[in-house]
């Protein structure tokens, strides 16, 4: 099962790739967490993508799909995976095909999360994250107990430079421009689905099952 989600960034998909992987015991592929991971341990891929990522933009694609290349050989990714924030772009597209190809691989779905683009910045300008630990809270969908508190250490909350929204609005329209081309890249290979990712969580996974039980 090797699924690709697309959507734009705070509509969902992570929270997606969650429900699959359980289902499928099959590992989420985030490029996004990836890079975060990078940055953190300011490896020098991080050193490198740190700028591009808290300004919204696109990390190059030469040094995403190096990484790419890395993780699609590791020994979890022989029964399947979710593909989460790559391929952005159409070079990335070809050099996934290139990728697969040589691993042998097929990519069976594509499926498109939509949410209008006011949600999304609604969605994320609420964004909480405690910084250490990585746990992410909404103050309208989900308030730490004490306001702008970690309710797990007392330490406080921090709006990731990436959530604030003029950063939002920035990623979505590069998300739009990106994703157009793309749709039609998969499209032609007929592997392509749409839903309405503006919906309750439960009533997303049932859509995505759908589209999954009948491939
Ligand atoms: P995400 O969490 O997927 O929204 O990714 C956060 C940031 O990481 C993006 O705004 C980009 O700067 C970078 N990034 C993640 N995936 C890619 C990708 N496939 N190509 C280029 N940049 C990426």
């Amino acid at each position: 099962m090797k699924i690709l989600l697309i959507g734009p960034p705070g509509g969902g998909k992570g929270t997606q790739a969650k429900v699959l992987i359980e289902k499928y015991k099959i590992p989420q592929i985030s490029t996004g967490d990836m890079l975060r991971e990078h940055v953190k341990k300011l490896t020098p891929l991080g050193q490198k993508a740190k700028n591009y990522m808290e300004n919204g933009e696109l990390v190059p694609d030469s040094l995403i799909l190096d990484m790419m290349e890395l993780r699609l050989n590791d020994k979890d990714c022989i029964n399947g995976y979710i593909l989460d924030g790559f391929p952005r772009t159409i070079p990335q597209a070809e050099g996934l095909d290139f990728l697969l190809e040589k691993l042998n691989h097929n990519l069976d779905n594509v499926i498109i999360i939509d949410v209008p683009d006011d949600r999304i910045v609604q969605r994320m300008s609420g964004r909480r994250v405690h910084l250490d630990s990585g746990r992410v809270y909404h103050i309208l969908f989900n308030p730490p107990k004490k306001e702008n508190i970690d309710d797990f250490t007392g330490e406080k909350l921090s709006i990731r430079k990436d959530d604030e929204e003029g950063t939002v609005r920035k990623r979505l329209d590069i998300y739009h421009n990106t994703t157009k081309p793309l749709i039609k890249f998969y499209d032609k290979k007929n592997i392509l689905n749409s839903i309405n990712g503006d919906d309750e969580i439960e009533n997303v996974s049932k859509e995505i099952a759908k589209i999954l039980n009948n491939a």
